[in-house]
C-alpha cells in the first residue's frame, strides 16, 4: 500500500518521515526497497526538497567531505568533482527522489510540531502546521526523524558589542541575500569553520579584500577537488563497482586517519601544520593563524579543495586575523589588539543553532519526553520511546554513511515486527552500571552549547555512540535485533485479544 488510509478524521501511514533532505529521501528509498509494501509519507516544513543543500545559498557552498561517502550507498556519484558544490548535491537528491518516485510521498509546507505515542493503539499521532496556518493530524505506526540537526529558523550569531552602530551589512550565511553584490567590497568573515573557509576564497575572487577574523585557529587540510583515481576507475569499471571501491577506500582511509589522530595527536598535528607551511611559505605566521590549541579531530577538520584558501591568501586577496572583537563601530570592527578592520560587509560565519529531535514535542502515553534525559540506543532510537528513530550522521566522516545504516536498521525492525505480528518496539535500559555521557565529545562551541538538551550516550553497547562505520555496520546491519534491550511487544488490547482467540 503506497498511500495512507483514512482512520476517522486522520490519515494513517505505516511510517511517517520528518524532513525531505538527504536523509528523508534516503529513508524513502530504503523503505521502498527493503521494507516494501509499507505506506509512508514525508512531511517537509519547507516548500523544497534537499534540506541543507537547498537552504544554504552562500557563494561557493560545497561539501567538505567527499561525495563517494556523502552520496547514498545505492546511487553512485558520477560527477568528476569529489568535493562537490551545493547545487550539484541538491540535484543529486532531487534526481534520487524523482527516479524512485519518492517525491510523490512528500508533502511540502508541513512543519511537524508534536508527536504523541499511545501504547494502547501502538500508534503515533503527529501534528503538523501547514504553510497556510492550518493544523494537520496524521497517525503512524513508526516515526522516522530525518530533519537534520540544526534549526532552520536561523543560525547562531553571538551578541557583538556595538553591532547596531555598524553602517554596513551584517549577513549570516544561513540567510544569504540572493542579490548581494560584494564586488570590490571590503569583507570581514567572522569564523574559522567549514563555512568561513569556503566563503573566504570564493568571495575573494571579486571582493576588494576578504579578511577571515577568527578567535582561534582550526586545522585546515587541502585535498584535490577531483579524485583522480576515482575518475580513472569510473572509466574502466561499471559505475556501481567503481563507486563501491572508492567509497570503501575513503571509509577505510577516514577511519585510519581518525585513529591515528587520536593515538598520535602530536605527529598528526605536526604533519598538518607542515602542509600548511609548505603552502603558505616560511614567512607566513602559521603558528598564530593555523595552529589550533586542541588536537586534530577534537573538533571537525576543515577541508579546502585545491588549496583555494591558501591560494587566495598568497595572492593577497584574502588574509587571516586571529584576535578578539572589542566592538563594532560605524566603519567596521575594532579588535582587542587595537587593530581596526574596515568593512562594508560583515559575514557572521559563527555557526548553527543545534536542534534536538527536529524541534518536536514528544509524549509517550501522555508523559512528556525530555530528550536531554533519554539514552540513545545505537545512536538512533531512544530509551523508553517506542517506534521512533532518528537519522544522524558522523562527526568524523560523511553523514550519509551512518544515515544509510540507520535506514537499513529501521527496515529490519519493521520487517521483524511484520513477521512476528508485534507492533511496538522500545529500547529499555535495566542496567544500572550504564553511565550517561554527552552525545558528542566535540569541543566546538556550537556542540558544547547544545549538549545538555541532547540525548545522552551510554558507556557501553548498545547505548554507546560509535563514530565508526565498521562498528556500526556490525551493530546495525548484522547484530541480532532481539538483544535483550530492544523490547518487542503488543499493545495490551491487542495482546488480550490474541490471548482470548488462542
Ligand atoms: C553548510 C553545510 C555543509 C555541510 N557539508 C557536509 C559535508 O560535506 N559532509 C557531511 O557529511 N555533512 C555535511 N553537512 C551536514 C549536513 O547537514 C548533512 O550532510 C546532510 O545534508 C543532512 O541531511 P538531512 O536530510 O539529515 O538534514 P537536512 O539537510 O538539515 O534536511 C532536513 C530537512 O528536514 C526538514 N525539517 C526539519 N525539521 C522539520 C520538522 N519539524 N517538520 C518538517 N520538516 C522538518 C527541513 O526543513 C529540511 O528540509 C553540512 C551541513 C551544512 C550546514
Amino acid at each position: 500500500m503506497a498511500d495512507g488510509t483514512q482512520r476517522g478524521a486522520d490519515e494513517h501511514f505505516d511510517v511517517l518521515i520528518v524532513g525531505a533532505g538527504l536523509s528523508g529521501v534516503g529513508a524513502g528509498w530504503h523503505l521502498q526497497h527493503e521494507a516494501p509494501g509499507r505506506s509512508y509519507v514525508i512531511l517537509e516544513g519547507r516548500e523544497a526538497i534537499g534540506g541543507t543543500w537547498d537552504l544554504f545559498r552562500y557563494p561557493g557552498i560545497r561539501s567538505d567531505s567527499d561525495m563517494y561517502t556523502l552520496g547514498y550507498s545505492f546511487k553512485p556519484w558520477t560527477e568528476a568533482k569529489a568535493i562537490a558544490d551545493g547545487p550539484s548535491i541538491l540535484n543529486y537528491v532531487r534526481e534520487t527522489a524523482r527516479e524512485h518516485g519518492i517525491d510523490r510521498h512528500i508533502r511540502y509546507g508541513h512543519q511537524v510540531t508534536d508527536a504523541a505515542w499511545s501504547s494502547a493503539d501502538a500508534c503515533w499521532t503527529v501534528t503538523a502546521t501547514r504553510a497556510d496556518g492550518q493544523t494537520v493530524r496524521l497517525t503512524a505506526g513508526f516515526v522516522f526523524l530525518c530533519g537534520g540537526y540544526y534549526s532552520y529558523e536561523g543560525g547562531y550569531t553571538p551578541d557583538f558589542p556595538g553591532a547596531e552602530r555598524f553602517k554596513g551589512q551584517v549577513i549570516h550565511p544561513q540567510k544569504w541575500p540572493e542579490d548581494l553584490d560584494y564586488a570590490g567590497s571590503q569583507v570581514v568573515v567572522i569564523g574559522s569553520g567549514a563555512t568561513a573557509v569556503t566563503l573566504v576564497p570564493e568571495m575573494a575572487r571579486t571582493a576588494g579584500h576578504v579578511t577571515m577574523l577568527q578567535r582561534s585557529p582550526t586545522y585546515v587540510v587541502s585535498r584535490p577537488a577531483e579524485d583522480a583515481l576515482a575518475n580513472r576507475l569510473r572509466k574502466v569499471l561499471p559505475a556501481k563497482l567503481a563507486y563501491q571501491l572508492i567509497r570503501w577506500r575513503n571509509v577505510l582511509f577516514g577511519m585510519w586517519f581518525f585513529r591515528l589522530a587520536r593515538n598520535k595527536p602530536e605527529a598528526v598535528k605536526r604533519n598538518i601544520i607542515d602542509m600548511v607551511r609548505a603552502q603558505l611559505g616560511p614567512d607566513y605566521d602559521v603558528q598564530t593563524h593555523f595552529t589550533p590549541r586542541y588536537n586534530p579531530w577534537d573538533q571537525r577538520l576543515c577541508l579546502v579543495p585545491d588549496a583555494d584558501l591558501f591560494e587566495a591568501i598568497k595572492a593577497g586577496r584574502a588574509s587571516v586575523v586571529t584576535d578578539h572583537i572589542e566592538t563594532f563601530d560605524e566603519t567596521g570592527v575594532r579588535l582587542q589588539s587595537g587593530q581596526h578592520l574596515d568593512a562594508d560587509i560583515v559575514v557572521t560565519a559563527t555557526g548553527l543553532t543545534l536542534q534536538v529531535m527536529n524541534g518536536l514535542a514528544l509524549t509517550v502515553d501522555g508523559a512528556a519526553v525530555d530528550p536531554g534525559q533519554t539514552l540513545s540506543y545505537k545512536g538512533m532510537m531512544y530509551e523508553g520511546v517506542p517506534n521512533l528513530a532518528s537519522a544522524f550522521g558522523y562527526t568524523n566522516a560523511s553523514w550519509t554513511l551512518k544515515c544509510d545504516l540507520t535506514c537499513e536498521y529501521v527496515c529490519r525492525v519493521l520487517n521483524h515486527m511484520a513477521k512476528t505480528g508485534l507492533r511496538q518496539v522500545t529500547p529499555r535500559n535495566d542496567d544500572p552500571t550504564i553511565e550517561r555521557q554527552p552525545w558528542l565529545d566535540f569541543s566546538s562551541g556550537y556542540v558544547q552549547r547544545a549538549m545538555a538538551k541532547f540525548p545522552k550516550q551510554g558507556s557501553k553497547a548498545p547505548w554507546k555512540l560509535h563514530q565508526n562505520y565498521a562498528l556500526d555496520l556490525m551493530s546495525l546491519r548484522y547484530a541480532k535485533l532481539e538483544d535483550g534491550v530492544l523490547e518487542f511487544s503488543n499493545p495490551a488490547r491487542v495482546a488480550a485479544r490474541e490471548t482470548a482467540a488462542a
